[in-house]
């Protein structure tokens, strides 16, 4: 079995797991904090993460969305009967199986179905505080972060993961995107945890930087179609060396789909 590395920040523990292919790698992250389990880590990497789920007491799980590789291992908890907590819209999507394009498979495996239930407005913790959830659409619809205000800390999943956008998927909704982090930028934090990225101090700066460079590309991008670049043009004019990644995921991920996207978002 393959370990996880574990590391421990204020009350945090955090495990990451590494996966490789085609000259890429890929970490993935899971907290846990008073309790509870934020994120569950890829079913490729299961045999680490659960031994990392189990080396602390766990009273709940909460998912910030469901993408593979956070909820791959949902199902350990529904076998010992500690309740799962997700996005209301997905609770009935997570108990059926679902295909994952090659790509995916071979970095996360498809995940297994599990039971959610719908999450509530907070969630409490073992010793009876407060972790806020924060509906935070873009990555994905379902997507929501965690504030833990006893810590400073913000739980991002997917929202974060560098303060450079290159690569974006089909499905995500860059004008969401930008809306969710101008939200969260006006709670008190200083910590973010993310889904791939670890735990990030100056977290606040770094999702304000993510924003600001966000509007900077989207300004780019309305000016050379104002000039009539076509999105493909404007692609290569940006992201000139992204086009191995989207040829290996057959085109799901890509830089054009953030071209796409924010051409589409007006002024
Ligand atoms: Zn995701």
């Amino acid at each position: 079995m393959k370990k996880l590395k574990i590391e421990t920040r204020r009350g945090l523990r955090m495990a990451v797991g590494k996966r490789s292919f085609a000259g890429y790698s890929l970490n993935t992250c899971s907290y846990w904090v008073d309790g509870v389990i934020v994120d569950t880590g890829p079913r490729s990497l299961r045999a680490g993460f659960r031994a990392f789920l189990a080396a602390q007491p766990v009273e709940k799980v909460v998912l910030t969305h469901s993408h593979e590789d956070h909820c791959g291992n949902a199902v350990l908890f529904n076998e010992k009967g500690i309740p799962v907590y997700l996005h209301p819209g997905t609770v009935d999507r997570a108990a059926q199986p679902v295909r994952v394009p090659f790509y995916r498979w071979v970095f996360w495996r498809p995940r297994s179905p599990f039971k959610a239930e719908p999450l509530p407005g907070a969630i409490e913790t073992a010793r009876g505080k407060l972790i806020q959830v924060i509906p935070a659409p873009g990555h994905a619809p379902d997507h929501v972060a965690y504030l833990y205000p006893e810590e400073g800390v913000l739980f991002t999943g997917d929202l974060f993961v560098s303060t450079t956008t290159k690569l974006g998927m089909r499905e995500e909704d860059y004008a969401a995107w930008m809306n969710t982090l101008a939200k969260l930028l006006e709670y008190d934090f200083d910590l973010i945890c993310c889904g791939h990225a670890g735990m990030v101090p100056n977290g606040k700066e770094m999702l304000a930087k993510k924003l600001h460079k966000l509007q900077e590309l989207k300004e780019s991008i309305l000016h050379l179609k104002e000039k009539g670049w076509s999105d493909r043009e404007i692609e290569r004019k940006l992201f000139p060396h992204t086009r191995k990644v989207e040829l290996l995921s057959g085109g799901e991920w890509g830089s054009i789909h953030i071209v796409r996207a924010l051409m589409n978002t007006g002024k």
